[in-house]
């Protein structure tokens, strides 16, 4: 299953991707926790794109298609790969369905969360106090949901297309979204 959790900043992708890796030992594929990771870790790439998370910009394609692809044997393995915070732009979305196809696969399913702004700006001010990310400021996450607006979203129609597209309500507890997501996984 190659599983791909769609949705603006704080609606949940990261939280429901760690409960699916749980319950199916798939394995999450999350870019910023792997840019995050760069950069605890000091190298070069992580020294290189901290400004621009810092921000709440976009890191390059090329960057973020490179350590996905990295990691796509393993996922293979382990029988599922849950894409969280990937792809991004169109452009990434391309380079996904290229890297899929040349070891035979696809993207198998999109899970949509969805959930309204005002309910996003509240998640990001209570994990700002309980994780410090420096992107959690109210300036530079109004930058990333503008980049969501505008790089991002052109995926629904992209995804829609070929009809992959499942639709899920964010707005509910951590519960009823994980089975709402099982359902949709399901069905
Ligand atoms: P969130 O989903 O909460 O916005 P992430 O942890 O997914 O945060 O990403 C944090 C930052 O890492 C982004 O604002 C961006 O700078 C960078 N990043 C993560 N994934 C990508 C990606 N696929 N393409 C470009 N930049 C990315």
């Amino acid at each position: 299953m190659n599983l791909v959790l769609f949705g603006p900043p704080g609606c949940g992708k990261g939280t429901q991707a760690k409960r699916l890796v749980e319950q199916r030992g798939w394995v999450q594929l999350s870019t910023g926790d792997m840019l995050r990771a760069a950069r605890s870790a000091g190298t070069e790439l992580g020294n290189r794109v901290a400004a621009v998370m810092d921000g709440g910009n976009l890191v390059s394609d090329e960057i973020v298609i490179e350590l996905i692809e990295e990691r796509l044997p393993e996922a293979e393995k382990a029988g599922g790969a849950i894409f969280d915070g990937f792809p991004r732009t169109v452009a990434q979305a391309e380079a996904l369905d290229k890297a899929l196809a040349a070891r035979g696969a696809q993207v198998d399913r999109v899970i949509r969360l969805v959930v309204d702004n005002d309910e996003l700006v509240r998640r990001m001010a209570k994990r700002a106090a309980e994780e410090g990310r420096a992107d959690d400021t109210v300036e530079a996450f109004k930058v990333r949901l503008e980049a969501y607006e505008t790089q991002t979203a052109p995926l629904i129609p992209y995804y829609t297309a070929s009809g992959k597209v499942v639709e899920v309500d964010g707005m509910g507890s951590i519960e009823a979204v994980s089975a709402a997501i099982a359902t949709a996984l399901d069905d």
